[in-house]
């Protein structure tokens, strides 16, 4: 296959063609990496993401790091596009003991920042060029794979152990998937995920737990306030977790556990929770009351 479809080179950027970092014939794998400090490129554009890479290559080659050239093999944009760093056949500075054998493409993304849909696939296009015409293995891994580091946060690690860098470019595949399920405290409208916390924190309210969340409501902000209403939610049903500040499967299960008792409790309440209800119900069979 050609370039990733959108590729953007060093010429584009205005760099020298070819970078002045040592020949390498890196073969094993693809290494993934990340900012360690939140950038906000995820809801930038692509202007922001470029002169993001340029700050980038100007601290790795200034006092602080002195290196030849940018760290990195390549970037992989938000916006879906791959961005020439070292590029191909260059050794790389980025990640120590692996700089000669694998190739590196950096999210630009912090701790608190997912990776999109399109930056998934931008990292999938350049796995597959690297494969299909340049002899490279299919293996992606995350820094932490060689080194004690938190690079390439949590988030995008989870994507490099569930095989979602290792698919076809396409579909991605938590597509279908619960949108809820993976949020966690930090999540809002930085991370992209305003909605998705209004909705944990209105069927919290449903449930019964909306004064956790005053004075500001449902607001689409994952802060303590909304851990705390999910620790409240979660013991409500019997659960003796310590921390609530993500949604994982089961903390998913208690809410809309939590949010089915509150509405049952309407009903039997009489509160007319259900709308369309009869005003009476007859229940048969035989009901012994025991003295207190
Ligand atoms: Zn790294």
């Amino acid at each position: 296959m050609p370039r990733p479809p959108l590729y953007i080179s060093r010429e584009d950027l205005g760099w020298s063609a070819t970078s002045p970092a040592a020949y390498a014939d890196p073969k094993s794998g693809l290494v993934v990496h990340y900012d360690g400090s939140d950038q906000g490129l995820v809801n930038g554009d692509l202007d922001d993401f470029l002169d993001y890479w340029q700050r980038t290559r100007d601290f790795h080659t200034g006092p602080s790091r002195n290196w030849r050239d940018v760290g990195y093999s390549f970037a992989a944009t938000p916006q879906g596009h791959v961005v020439e760093g070292r590029g191909l056949h260059r050794e790389q500075a980025a990640q120590p003991g692996g700089n000669t054998t694998h190739y590196s493409v950096t999210l630009g993304l912090g701790p608190g920042e997912t990776p999109t849909d399109d930056q998934i696939n931008a990292v999938r296009w350049l796995r597959q060029w690297l494969m299909e015409d340049h002899g490279v293995s299919g293996k992606v891994l995350g820094h932490r794979d060689f080194i004690a580091t938190s690079c390439p946060g949590d988030r995008a690690y989870a994507l490099v152990k569930d095989g979602t860098f290792t698919q076809a470019p396409g579909a991605i595949s938590t597509e279908g998937d619960n949108p809820l399920i993976g949020l966690r405290e930090g999540d809002g409208k930085a991370t992209g995920k305003k909605e998705e916390v209004i909705a944990v924190q209105r069927l919290g309210t449903f449930a019964g737990f909306g004064s956790y969340l005053a004075p500001y409501g449902c607001d689409g902000e994952w802060g303590p306030a909304t851990s705390e209403m999910m620790l409240a939610l979660r013991h409500s049903v019997g659960s003796s977790v310590t921390n609530a500040s993500s949604i994982t499967g089961t903390a998913y299960a208690h809410l809309i556990q939590a949010v089915a008792i509150a509405e049952a409790r309407k009903l039997i309440a009489g509160g007319g929770g259900g709308g369309a209800l009869p005003a009476t119900a007859e229940i048969s069979g035989t009901v012994k009351l025991k003295g207190a």
